[in-house]
C-alpha cells in the first residue's frame, strides 16, 4: 500500500512542488544523488573508478512535454561525456538514457523525437569508445521503447536496454534479446504497474527474475544483473558459472548508495560491477521510487522535509 501511494505521489507535481524544497544537499537526497553539476557527476565517477567500480550515468529527468527541456538534456549527456573524456573515464563509465527526457512523451513527434536525440547521444558515447543504455519506464513505453532500441542498434549495435522481471512479458523479451552482442540490464522493476501486465507479488517477481536471468545467462548476449538483492545474486554467480561465464562476459550492476560494501565486495572478488549514478536536479521522481522500494526510509525524508 505505502509502496503503492508512493510510486502514484513519485507522479504528482503539487506533491514535487513541495518535496524540492528539501535541498539537494539534504542528506536524504545525497545518499542517492551525489550532486547536480556535471563536475560532482565526474568526481563521483572518478572515485568509483578507483575502487574498481565501472559506472553508468543518468542524467536526471523523466516526462518532459517541453521539446527545449529534451534538448537541454540532451545537451547535458554531450557535456558530460566530453568531460568523462576529459577526466580519462571512458573505460569506465556509460550512460543511461531515459527516452522520456529525450521527448518520448511529446504528443506525435515522440517517438521520432526521442530516437533522433537518443541516436547523437548513442553518436557522442561512440565517438568516445564508450555505451549508452536505455532505461525502462511504465509499461506503457515499453514497445516503443524497443522499437527505438531496434533502431539505435543498426548505428550502434553495442545500445543496451533495461528489461524489467515484474512484467509478463519479459521473459519473451529475454528470448528476443539474448542474442550476440546483445546487451540486456535486468531488473525487478520500479513502476505502478496494474496486475494486467505485471506480478504483483513481490516472491512471484523474484521468480521471474530467475526463470530471465536463466535466459540471458543461457544466452549469447551480455547479461547486466541489475539488483541489490543477495539472494538473485547468488544465484546470477550461480547461472554463470553453469554457463561456462567467466566474469567479464557478464556484470552485476547496482545503484548509487545502495549496499556500497557489497559492491566492493564483488568487485575485489573479481565480478565487473556497476554503479548507476544518478546527477541533476531533477531528483524528485527517482528519490520517491527509492523511498518505494524501502519506505523505513520514509521518516528521515519527511523530517528533512519539515526542517525546512
Ligand atoms: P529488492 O528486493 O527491492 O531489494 C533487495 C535489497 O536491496 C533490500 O532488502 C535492501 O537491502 C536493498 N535495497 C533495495 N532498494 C533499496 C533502497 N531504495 N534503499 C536502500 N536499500 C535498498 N527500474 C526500472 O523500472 N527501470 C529501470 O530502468 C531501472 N534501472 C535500474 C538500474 C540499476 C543498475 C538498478 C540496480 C536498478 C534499476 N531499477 C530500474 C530499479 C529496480 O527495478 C528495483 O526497483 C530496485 O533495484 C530494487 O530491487 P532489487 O532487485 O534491489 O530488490
Amino acid at each position: 500500500m505505502l509502496r503503492q501511494l508512493l510510486l502514484l505521489l513519485s507522479r504528482s507535481p503539487a506533491v514535487k512542488g513541495l518535496v524540492t524544497r528539501v535541498p539537494v544537499s539534504s542528506a536524504i537526497v545525497t545518499r542517492y544523488v551525489p550532486g547536480e553539476a556535471t563536475e560532482q557527476a565526474v568526481a563521483a565517477t572518478t572515485e568509483l573508478a578507483a575502487d574498481g567500480l565501472q559506472v553508468t550515468l543518468d542524467f536526471l529527468g523523466e516526462d518532459t512535454l517541453d521539446q527545449a527541456q529534451a534538448e537541454s538534456t540532451v545537451q547535458a549527456y554531450l557535456e558530460l561525456l566530453e568531460a568523462l573524456g576529459r577526466a580519462g573515464l571512458a573505460r569506465h563509465a556509460e550512460v543511461s538514457v531515459k527516452l522520456s527526457a529525450v521527448g518520448q512523451a511529446l504528443p506525435e513527434v515522440g517517438e521520432r523525437l526521442s530516437t533522433d536525440n537518443a541516436r547523437r547521444i548513442c553518436a557522442a558515447a561512440h565517438q568516445l569508445g564508450t555505451t549508452v543504455t536505455l532505461d525502462m519506464e511504465d509499461h506503457t513505453t515499453t514497445d516503443r521503447t524497443l522499437a527505438t532500441l531496434r533502431e539505435l542498434r543498426r548505428d550502434y549495435p553495442e545500445t543496451g536496454a533495461v528489461l524489467q522481471a515484474y512484467l509478463h512479458r519479459t521473459e519473451a523479451d529475454c528470448r528476443d534479446l539474448a542474442h550476440e552482442g546483445s546487451r540486456v540490464r535486468l531488473c525487478k522493476g520500479a513502476y505502478n504497474e496494474p496486475e494486467s501486465v505485471a506480478f504483483t507479488d513481490r516472491h512471484e517477481v523474484d521468480r521471474s527474475y530467475v526463470r530471465c536471468l536463466k535466459v540471458l545467462m543461457a544466452g549469447s548476449g551480455y547479461p547486466m544483473v541489475a539488483t541489490h538483492d543477495p539472494r538473485m545474486v547468488k544465484i546470477a554467480a550461480a547461472l554463470a558459472t553453469r554457463n561456462g561465464r567467466m566474469p567479464g562476459t557478464y556484470e552485476f550492476q547496482m545503484l548509487y548508495g545502495i549496499r556500497a560494501e557489497e559492491q566492493q565486495r564483488l568487485a575485489r572478488a573479481g565480478e565487473q560491477v556497476r554503479v548507476y549514478l544518478p546527477y541533476g536536479d531533477e531528483w524528485y521522481g527517482y528519490l520517491m521510487r527509492r523511498l518505494a522500494e524501502r519506505p523505513a526510509n520514509l521518516t528521515f525524508f519527511l523530517r528533512s522535509l519539515v526542517s525546512q
